[in-house]
């Protein structure tokens, strides 16, 4: 984990005034220890591999924390429930494809995007700020064999 993102998360958490806990501490460790999206089930399953002892409710205080300090970006995927990417400091203007059917997540950068945005953003009398491309797709396992591998049954 970069020690860099690691000092922001700890000085954000003294400045709201929280303690450093050995349940908060196996939680960030798992959080970036990877460059998966995962979503808040997950972490905790990656979490509790550190520290069983990690409780649900924890890691449902910690999520929000890590967004608001902007280490960690919450992702709306049309699923009721989110995805959290830990990638965006590093690569902050990264898009996604993401597999409707198993969740599959495949990040991208392309040229040609950032040209097109530029382009639209002109044309219509924009800057661009922020952006962000979602491409929702099945995957090639979903087409060649009807399932998908990473899809979980039921
Ligand atoms: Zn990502
Ligand atoms: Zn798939």
């Amino acid at each position: 984990m970069d020690s860099g993102v690691r000092q922001r998360i700890y000085d954000f958490i003294q400045q709201k005034g929280l303690r450093k806990t050995t349940q908060r501490d196996a939680i960030i460790e798992a959080a970036f220890n990877t460059t998966e999206h995962y979503t808040a089930e997950e972490l905790l399953a990656m979490a509790r591999k550190i520290d069983c002892s990690v409780s649900r409710a924890t890691v449902y205080r910690t999520l929000p924390l890590l967004v608001a300090c902007g280490v960690l970006k919450e992702m709306d995927f049309g699923k009721d429930y989110k995805f959290y990417d830990p990638n965006y400091v590093d690569h902050p203007n990264h898009n996604h494809l993401i597999c409707v059917d198993c969740n599959k997540i495949v990040e991208f950068d392309d040229v040609n995007i950032d040209t097109l945005e530029t382009c639209i953003s002109k044309r219509l009398g924009f800057s661009v700020e922020r952006k962000t491309i979602r491409i929702e797709a099945t995957c090639d396992e979903l087409k060649n064999k009807g399932a998908c591998g990473k899809k979980k049954p039921g």
